[in-house]
């Protein structure tokens, strides 16, 4: 039977193209980028190249604006130590109480161990910011705020352009997370004042250990790694030129499908949850009256455990995540779900997260087994086995 993967925003396949891509510089051209020789020139041209085409997809200046980091994590640490050390006189942030781990664990660890206020922002039942907490906390001591742009359990969307002018006008910097929007929805910071932006190749078919941080010309950023003056001394070390130049393949990919990928994914995601709410009684689906990414589906089932429902499901080699992340063998409640406050939260959430692979087969695996695991969980009918599943 053939395996349906449905766990992309945890990481997407990479593309044929990225990979063929990257070969030549595993291979052939293998030369440090920073070496003066024909070989270290012709790295350093296919790392100029990979940024300009990471630039273009989010419609910055230039690669100038590109910091090549180690991935999305990364990028996030970098801009937050960053927008604080920008200033010698403020010293609060704002975040969102569903930001990705990269961003509020840090987040709380500077506002723990320095002079740092933290402002988190709180979200409704649909995962939509509340806007009017966000204004509250805006001020002249506010050095920076930092947001997702598309969040990664539920796809929810935050209006982070509209929040950029507003924070803005009150001097502070705005960083935004769009580890998950980036290649699902146009980016275009030429139109927007946001000041950095944080991207990772493989969440767009592109390889692991690669991203960026979008760094707005003028901008000085105080590095993480300090070392050789690699990336306009932004971020010290021989760079990943394999990395990069996959990731830059992905980006022009990325640039050229956005629009096309998105529509036919929404299609399929969304004949995925009109079935489902047909055949499942006591289904939500997380965020559905909210902006959402096209790709993502995360859904709550009364009486029906997610772990269990992610389990049956691998066993009729369907992969997809739960909300729920299990820390030490203790069975930890997502704190997206927990934010929300959505009913019946204590059974957790199975996400599906679709990418440009996704078809009809995919969906329709979903849909004839799903309806059936959930009323065995339930203990509506006995746990299926693998050989059931599969059949
Ligand atoms: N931010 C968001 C919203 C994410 O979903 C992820 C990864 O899941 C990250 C940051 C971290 O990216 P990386 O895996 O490249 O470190």
């Amino acid at each position: 039977m053939r395996q349906v993967y449905l766990d992309n925003n945890a990481t997407t396949r990479p593309d044929g193209q990225v990979v063929e891509a990257m070969l030549p510089f595993l291979t052939e051209f293998y030369a440090n980028p920073s070496s003066t020789h024909d070989l270290g020139a012709a790295s350093r041209l296919a790392l100029k190249r990979a940024r300009d085409h990471v630039a273009a997809l989010i419609g910055a200046a230039g690669g100038d604006e590109i910091v090549l980091t180690s991935g999305g994590t990364e990028a996030d640490n970098l801009a937050i130590r960053a927008g604080l050390a920008a200033f010698e006189d403020r010293n609060e942030i704002i975040v969102s109480c569903v930001e990705h781990p990269a961003v509020l664990a840090l987040a709380r660890r500077l506002a723990k161990s320095q002079r740092v206020r933290l402002h988190v922002i709180p979200v409704d039942a649909q995962g939509r910011l509340d806007l009017d907490a966000l204004r509250a906390a805006l001020s002249p001591r506010v050095a920076l705020v930092s947001l997702m742009w598309a969040n990664n359990e539920t796809g929810v969307l935050f209006p982070v352009e509209e929040i950029a002018v507003e924070a803005k006008a009150v001097g502070a910097l705005m960083h935004v997370d769009a580890v998950q929007a980036a290649g699902r929805v146009v980016i275009d910071l030429a139109s927007s004042p946001i000041d950095m932006l944080s991207l990772s190749a493989h969440k767009l078919h592109g390889p692991k250990g690669a991203g960026a941080l979008f760094v707005r010309r003028g901008l000085a950023v105080r590095p993480l790694l300090f070392g050789g003056a690699q990336e306009r001394g932004r971020r010290a070390g021989t760079e990943n030129v394999a990395g990069a130049v996959g990731f830059g393949k992905a980006a022009e990919l990325a640039n050229q499908r956005v629009r096309g990928d998105a529509s036919r994914m929404a299609a399929l995601r969304d004949r995925l949850e009109r079935t489902l709410l047909q055949r499942v009684t006591g289904l939500q689906v997380l965020g559905a009256a909210a902006s959402r990414l096209a790709n993502t589906s995360a859904i709550v089932c009364a009486g029906a455990e997610a772990d269990g429902v992610a389990a049956l499901l691998n066993r009729a080699r369907v992969a997809v995540s739960t909300g729920a992340a299990c820390a030490a063998g203790s069975h930890q409640q997502s704190h997206v779900l927990r934010a929300m406050n959505v009913n019946h939260a204590e059974y957790g959430a199975t996400r599906f997260s679709l990418s440009r692979d996704s078809d009809d087969e995919d969906i329709d695996r979903v849909l004839a087994t799903l309806p059936d695991i959930v009323a065995r969980l339930r203990g509506d009918a006995p746990v299926p086995s693998a050989v059931e599943l599969a059949a």
